[in-house]
């Protein structure tokens, strides 16, 4: 659901390539009352990744039918590298139009659509017309430029969609699943791994397995029916919501998200997991997906730091204010991908989960997941945040204190290239550079100390509740320790954020 103005690419040609946009989609408006239908965006205007997200509709519910194959056991093994699995799926996506609507695109990435309708209407599948030329009927066509990282899928319905229309569109689809890698090289997306797949789409890798507004502007609830070989299991967001079922050698995994989710944070993991059900003191269910796999000292570690989820989940409520979500958990795969990420409910660790991650990605929960970042460029607040919650979580444990992580910061040279970052707005291949975390961070410390601890902590819970469910941007988050702190804040975001050198005072 969107619940702010955003601003959309209505250009003909971004990045080099045109678009197909109809004559008179950049005229003014039309008389009042009188529908002027025009594309939806092929962006949700985001100048980092402009393909990313789409216009002119919100999306409200996926539900995602995916039947997947893991790749088949070799002698000598597939190199991991060349690993490829096959996908076949049903996309329900219920939408609601926010323009008169001639056409609109949902990002869908290395699959082939095979059928599709709009409100129970098939459309035909035609090739991408030239920029400005008319299609006949029902139609959609998709666009797979990779050396671009354009990947749009467009759908012209008929009859067209007025403003505030209920829509709904089925896409069936399907297609090989590969190890898709983001603009800086590291996988993303349906990572196809030898006993399943890791799914982790930050920023914008969801497209490569569900077609799907791939912005954190146009949150939406999901429900997942996810078919596996039977053994392996199918790990999503949120909760079961009913008993897998098994037939004819195929085991069907049921869950349901019903919190507004970003599409980067959506996950559906696949595996040889064991299943560890238990709760919080105050009845949060939390199910961790284990890989039985895992090395001996990767489980001993995983365990510990599993161990003390609930303990971090009371410790972060007392900071940031009342869990977000219905649910929690981990799942830890003895596959990788070089990284973790905090997908809802749910967060992904390759090869083990250790205890400061663990409260790392926690912590995301509360910020980059319950408030996202509006744009790209503020990275920085999911892991500033979250980095500033594991130094907080490290000195309640009677570790480093918030204190000597910050000095360890300002401990590096004032000519390292570590303070070359703007660390709000690091650029699209800078999103998870160390600056955006510990200079993030250290940013949130220095804050605390100026503002002291109780307009400090005040401002992190109203940042929480101001935007839950949303997502916010630099500007609103000095806007929000202004109005606790009473004080301009100006100079010190300034400072912290934009000056790409070390601060010395504040
Ligand atoms: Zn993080």
């Amino acid at each position: 659901m969107n619940a702010r103005t955003r601003i959309l690419v209505t250009g003909v040609l971004v990045g080099g390539v045109a678009l197909a946009l109809p004559a008179g989609a950049l005229a003014g408006p039309g008389q009042p009352g009188v529908p002027r239908f025009t594309s939806g965006s092929s962006g949700a205007g985001d100048d980092y990744f402009p393909f990313a997200g789409n216009g002119g509709y919100d999306v409200g519910h996926y539900d995602l039918d995916i039947t997947y194959t893991p790749p088949p056991v070799t002698v000598p093994p597939t190199p991991t590298a060349e690993l490829r699995g096959q996908m076949e799926a049903v996309a329900t996506i219920d939408l609601v139009a926010t323009q008169d609507l001639d056409r609109f695109n949902l990002d869908l990435r290395g699959m082939d659509v095979s059928a599709l309708t709009v409100n129970g209407k098939s459309a035909s599948e035609v090739p991408p017309p030239a920029p400005g030329a008319e299609v006949d009927g029902a139609a959609y066509w998709q666009v797979q430029d990779d050396a671009a990282r354009i990947w749009e899928l467009t759908i012209q319905p008929r009859p067209k969609l007025k403003a505030g229309d209920s829509v709904q569109v089925i896409v069936t689809y399907g297609g090989e699943t590969i190890r898709p890698t983001d603009i800086e090289g590291f996988l993303y997306g349906w990572v196809t791994m030898r006993d399943g797949a890791m799914v982790v789409g930050e920023p914008e890798g969801t497209m490569t397995w569900y077609p799907v507004s791939d912005h954190q502007t146009d949150k939406a609830t999901y429900t997942f029916e996810i078919t596996v070989p039977e053994g392996k299991v199918a790990v999503a967001n949120g909760l079961p919501s009913r008993d897998p079922v098994t037939a004819g050698g195929w085991t069907t995994w049921y869950w349901e998200a019903p919190d507004q989710q970003a599409s980067y944070l959506t996950t559906a993991s696949v595996g040889d997991f064991d299943l560890r059900t238990s709760e919080t003191s105050t009845g949060l269910p939390i199910i961790d997906a284990v890989d039985r796999k895992l090395t001996a000292a990767n489980l001993a570690t995983t365990n510990a730091s599993l161990a003390l989820q609930a303990d971090m989940i009371a410790f972060f409520e007392d900071t940031f204010g009342d869990y977000p979500f219905n649910s929690y958990g981990s799942i830890v795969d003895n596959d990788s991908v070089g990284y973790a990420l905090e997908t809802q409910t749910r967060p992904v660790y390759s090869s083990r989960a250790s205890e400061g991650t663990v409260a790392h990605e926690l912590a995301h929960q509360w910020l980059g997941n319950a408030v996202s970042p509006e744009r790209w460029q503020d990275i920085w607040l999911n892991e500033g945040w979250a980095s500033y919650a594991q130094w907080m979580w490290s000195e309640h444990r009677g570790g480093t204190t918030a204190q000597e992580a910050f000095d360890d910061v300002m401990s590096i040279p004032e000519d390292d290239e570590f303070w070359d970052v703007v660390v709000a707005d690091p650029g699209p291949t800078g999103l998870f550079v160390d600056p955006v975390y510990d200079r993030g961070a250290a940013t949130l410390h220095a804050l605390r100390v100026k503002i002291d601890d109780t307009d400090f902590f005040a401002g992190a819970q109203e940042w929480v509740s101001r935007y839950n469910d949303s997502t916010a941007t630099t500007e609103d988050l000095q806007a929000v320790f202004e109005d606790v702190s009473g004080q301009d804040l100006d100079a010190f975001f300034d400072i912290w954020l934009r000056d790409p050198v070390k601060p010395t005072t504040w």
